[in-house]
């Protein structure tokens, strides 16, 4: 069993953002305009583009954005595929530690951290690979922390219709820290719990322990 077109479209709205041309498609252009831009960019900083250490530079910043926004072309279907069981198991499965590493939104700088996801099943169960595969899919956008935190508690929810999800987001944010505030050491956190993780109290109180503990 698989998630349908249909439940992607059903959490999709800022989920799925148009599908535009795009970095990762195989058609070169995207890449080669992309490119053009980070030069121009390069020439607004006052840098000569034709020095030699900066002559390839726009067509690896291309490149390497293109990476970190591959999550556009990725869809639920694509990550979760066959990996639905069904199952008796009642108990909360939880991955923590999930590296991430985004691009906020507001600044194009990278956020980076942890994710630790759970859910209380309701007879299916998802292999626990996918887990980290599912934040890969939406932290490789641009993002706000906040959003992504829904995101990932929404398509497990859709793809699982599970009793219950959590999902904890611990993150340091480059613009914070590099810049503005500059404040290096403080972590973002954001949290987006459901079914049973938002209702029941003792379910929630587990989850938050394991989650917390985990980043000790
Ligand atoms: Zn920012």
């Amino acid at each position: 069993m698989s998630s349908t077109p249909a439940s992607e479209a059903a959490i999709g709205g800022a989920l799925s953002p148009a599908r535009g041309p795009s970095l990762q498609l195989a058609d070169e252009a995207p890449t080669t305009a992309y490119a053009a831009l980070v030069r121009d960019q390069l020439a607004l900083l006052g840098e000569n583009p034709e020095r030699e250490g900066l002559l390839k530079t726009p067509e690896r910043v291309a490149k390497a954005m293109g990476f970190l926004t591959q999550g556009y072309t990725m869809t639920l279907d694509d990550v979760v595929g066959d990996a639905l069981f069904e199952e008796d198991h009642e108990n909360m499965v939880m991955v923590r530690d999930i590296e991430l590493y985004s691009l906020c939104e507001h600044h194009l700088l990278p956020f980076f951290g942890k994710a630790h996801v759970a859910y209380i099943p309701d007879r299916r169960i998802v292999g626990l690979s996918k887990l980290p595969r599912v934040v890969e899919m939406f932290a490789r956008r641009l993002q706000v922390q906040e959003r992504l935190t829904e995101q990932v508690a929404k398509a497990i929810e859709e793809v699982l219709q599970p009793r219950g999800v959590g999902v904890v987001i611990e993150a340091f944010h480059m613009c914070m820290m590099m810049r503005g505030v500059e404040k290096q050491n403080s972590r973002t956190i954001t949290s987006a719990l459901r079914g049973v993780f938002r209702d029941d109290g003792k379910t929630r109180d587990e989850f938050l322990r394991l989650a917390y503990t985990a980043s000790r």
